[in-house]
């Protein structure tokens, strides 16, 4: 089959690589009709994750037809309609049994270098480098997908591929930050990025009861759409002083819930040793510029809730923890528990509450798929979101 490989920074390529098999009873094994291009996939292809090796299969956005099933999956069939969460997790250890599927115990098998990074390993991702256990990826014409009674939804009604897709991850991402943000009835909810994962949680904390929702990026389409679609208020970091502006729209107080959805901005690395340099320079590079992180500690009102959605790997220095502490904030982050939330925002969606695709730019066939990367992360030619259709 056709699959979308890293080769190292900022090169990936479309190769043929071998069709994926059943390797344990509990496997499906789906043809792809539609996959997402994620942030999350950007700090693989800017070379920030370790443990990437020539040839692994990026991708943790897919959909398709299930087309093979192990002898002890249940819940499918051949011919069923699927989206896939991008967390993998087995449904029985002590933390899928409390929801918490990002935490799975049994799923990461490269655990060991996630522990040296993160402290515990999280579950397996597809698509992220041997850290998260070297699950082949998305973006290609096949993918298997392990524990498919756990994972998996079936789409039992006609709905186009790009209103469901987006439960893989960005829907659920954006609710879970904005369920983390813990709003309240009328809250002020600043947001800083408005990609894909910020459109989501834009949406999300407005059906959680926002009483007003600031969102902060400096790519003006993106700021318009958080406007237009998200009918947030928006602040352009490249003009507006940020802190200032968001503490004269609340009174000198600051925003109750503050979501950080940017995440790590480092570039560059190779070893494990090599992403912690850079994860300590990050701060350092950036220092001449706004930090999301810095800026949403120093912004959040006292006792709100800080939700950092927004990946970071390895160290990250210069944080104002004293601000945490002196504000009494509380601080909620991590990989979504994405089961968690299929059934339920499917009914959203079924329900007409929200139809996620407004967030799509740019449709493609797998081919194109390096150039697309490209624009993704330079932001270039209006991309937000990238739906690659095998
Ligand atoms: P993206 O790169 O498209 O969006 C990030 C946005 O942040 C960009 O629009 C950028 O201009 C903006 N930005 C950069 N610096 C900023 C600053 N200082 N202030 C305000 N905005 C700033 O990525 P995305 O797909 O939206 O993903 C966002 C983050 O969420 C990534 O770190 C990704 O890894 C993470 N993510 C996490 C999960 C999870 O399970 N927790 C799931 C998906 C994605
Ligand atoms: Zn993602």
């Amino acid at each position: 089959m056709k699959a979308l490989c890293w080769h190292g920074k900022s090169d990936v390529r479309v190769d043929t690589v071998s069709d994926p098999e059943i390797l344990d009873p509990r496997d499906i094994i789906i043809r792809i009709t539609a996959t997402g291009i994620c942030g999350s996939d950007l700090h693989l292809y800017d070379g920030v994750t370790p443990t990437m090796e020539a040839g692994d299969i990026i991708g943790h956005e897919p959909m398709g037809i299930v087309v093979e099933t192990g002898r002890d999956v249940r819940k499918f069939k051949k011919g069923d309609r699927v989206v896939v969460p991008f967390v993998i997790a087995c449904g029985s250890c002590y933390f899928c049994e409390k929801t918490l599927f990002s935490c799975c115990d049994t799923t990461n098998p490269g655990a060991d270098l996630a522990k040296a990074a993160m402290g515990q390993a999280p579950a397996g991702l597809f698509g992220y480098s041997g850290m998260m256990g070297r699950y082949p990826g998305g973006q290609a014409e096949y993918l298997r997908v392990p524990h498919a009674d756990v994972g998996p939804i079936k789409i039992e009604s006609d709905l186009s591929d790009e209103k469901v897709l987006f439960l893989s991850d960005i829907f659920p991402t954006g609710y879970m930050a904005a369920e983390n943000a813990g709003i309240e009835p009328g809250d002020t909810v600043a947001i800083w990025g408005c990609g894909p994962v910020g459109q989501f949680a834009i949406q999300c904390s407005w059906m959680l009861g926002a009483g007003r929702v600031i969102a902060i990026d400096r790519v003006p389409e993106r700021l318009e759409m958080a406007r237009v679609h998200g009918k947030a208020e928006i602040l352009n970091f490249d003009n507006d002083p940020i802190h200032e502006r968001l503490m004269e729209m609340t009174g000198g107080r600051g925003p109750d819930r503050c979501i950080d959805a940017v995440g790590a901005e480092a570039h560059g690395a190779g070893s494990l040793d090599a992403v912690i340099d850079r994860a300590k320079q990050a701060v350092g590079l950036t220092m001449d510029r706004p930090h999301a992180l810095r800026q949403a500690i120093m912004a959040c009102r006292k006792a709100g809730t800080l939700s950092i959605p927004g990946v970071y790997i390895g160290l990250l220095d210069k944080v104002p923890f004293g601000a945490i502490v002196g504000k009494g904030l509380t601080v909620k982050s991590g990989q979504t528990h994405v089961q968690r939330y299929l059934a339920p925002l499917l009914n959203k969606i079924e329900a007409g509450e929200i139809d996620p695709s407004f967030v799509v730019t740019h449709r493609i066939p797998l081919e194109h798929a390096p150039a697309a990367y490209e624009k993704f992360r330079d932001k270039t030619d209006g991309c937000i979101k990238v739906v690659i259709k095998p």
